[in-house]
């Protein structure tokens, strides 16, 4: 699915512009990173964007289809948090199939198709077999492959990730990067995902938005900023500079 964002604003209690007209389109099958300093505005797009805020001023297009104030259009989101919210009191198994059980009767897979679908996300996340455990049984690495699962299982129309790697350590992080980056390519999804780590955003997305009090202040795929940053800003935040 594309994503249009069209000239989006937002403020708090009356207060200066969190957002100022921003525009962005992300590709079908993009993988799109917002990445910025702590209060440039990055996690208020992503809720703009999930329905959990609403613009002040401004459009979103998904596929040629306004869904500023369509709450429904965004019930196949799939969303990854910092904290993984998984159910404590659900298996993984159960976790992963949670968004399947929950769709309309229309929609919703037959028992064994569940089942099934379930097993073969275990499978992509390298947990086959563990379907059984609880939360509580597993690293923080696998408890965030499994919220991948979950957010995937549904076939979402698009994934959104907010610092989903930033609770883990060093090294789990970097082997979860490559696997949410191989799972995003696997399924084709469309991803948005917000961080303040550069390399994170150099390593996983196709094209990153750096953005500065409210504005993308430049958007281009690793190669483009690395090569050419457009502001100072640009230049030091990448840790470009001399
Ligand atoms: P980032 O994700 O880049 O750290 P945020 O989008 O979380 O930035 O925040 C941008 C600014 O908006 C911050 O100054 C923050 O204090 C403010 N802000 C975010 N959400 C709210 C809210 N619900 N009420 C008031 N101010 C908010």
């Amino acid at each position: 699915m594309s994503l249009e964002i069209d000239r989006v604003s937002k403020s708090f209690d009356g207060k200066s512009a969190v957002l100022g007209d921003v525009s962005l389109s992300v590709e079908d099958g993009e993988f799109l990173a917002l990445l910025g300093p702590s209060g440039s505005g990055k996690t208020t797009l992503l809720n703009i964007i999930s329905g959990l805020t609403a613009p002040d001023r401004g459009k979103l297009v998904l596929n040629d289809e306004d869904i500023t104030s369509v709450p429904a259009a965004r019930r196949r989101f799939g969303m990854v948090f910092q904290s993984y919210a998984l159910f404590r009191h659900m298996s993984v198994a159960d976790n992963i199939g949670f968004g399947l059980r929950v769709m309309d009767r229309a929609e919703r897979p037959s028992k064994a198709d569940r089942k099934a679908r379930v097993e073969e996300l275990l499978a992509m996340i390298d947990m086959a077999g563990l379907g059984d455990r609880y939360p509580a049984q597993l690293s923080g690495g696998q408890r965030q492959r499994v919220a991948m699962a979950r957010a995937l299982a549904i076939s979402p129309r698009l994934l959104l990730l907010d610092e989903p790697f930033s609770a883990l350590d060093a090294l789990v992080r970097r082997d979860l990067r490559r696997s949410v980056r191989d799972l995003q390519q696997r399924v084709g999804v469309t991803a948005i995902l917000v961080t303040h780590d550069q390399a994170e955003a150099f390593e996983v997305a196709d094209r990153v938005a750096v953005m500065r009090d409210g504005a993308i202040e430049q958007i281009g795929t690793p190669d483009e900023l690395r090569a050419r940053p457009a502001t100072p800003f640009v230049e030091s935040f990448l840790g470009l500079g001399p």
